[in-house]
């Protein structure tokens, strides 16, 4: 019971926190890390496929141009095209480098400090 109301609360507080960090960043991209991509891609969102953040493999976005495509980008090491994901010391989250779609609609952007950069 009381690790149910614990976890209840800590959800609670994670969705309040959410809340107002649309608030104030409205165009704040989130970072997710998941074991497995969920079938539906929510856009604004950033799904990390792994492990945990030093061990990860794919990351999946919702093109920001409103294409509606989900673009998929490698992350893992030694394999080429490869981007990173890098964590700030101020809790900023990033992808490098930019991502060039060089089909359909040809966006080229970052993703820096959990925002979109486009060039
Ligand atoms: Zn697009």
């Amino acid at each position: 019971m009381y690790s149910f109301m614990i976890r209840w609360s800590l959800n609670f507080f994670q969705k309040l926190k959410d809340f107002f960090l649309k608030l104030w960043f409205p165009s704040r991209i989130k970072f997710v890390l998941v074991n497995e991509v969920p079938s539906e891609i929510s856009s604004r969102v950033v799904y990390l496929e792994g492990v945990d953040i030093k061990d990860l493999w794919f990351a999946y976005l919702k093109c920001p141009c409103g294409c509606k495509d989900t673009i998929m980008l490698n992350l893992i090491p030694d394999t080429k095209p490869r981007w990173e994901y890098v964590l700030s010391n101020l809790n900023n989250e990033s992808l490098i480098p930019s991502i060039n779609r060089k089909f359909k609609c040809k966006s080229h952007f970052w993703i820096k400090n959990n925002k979109i950069i486009w060039t």
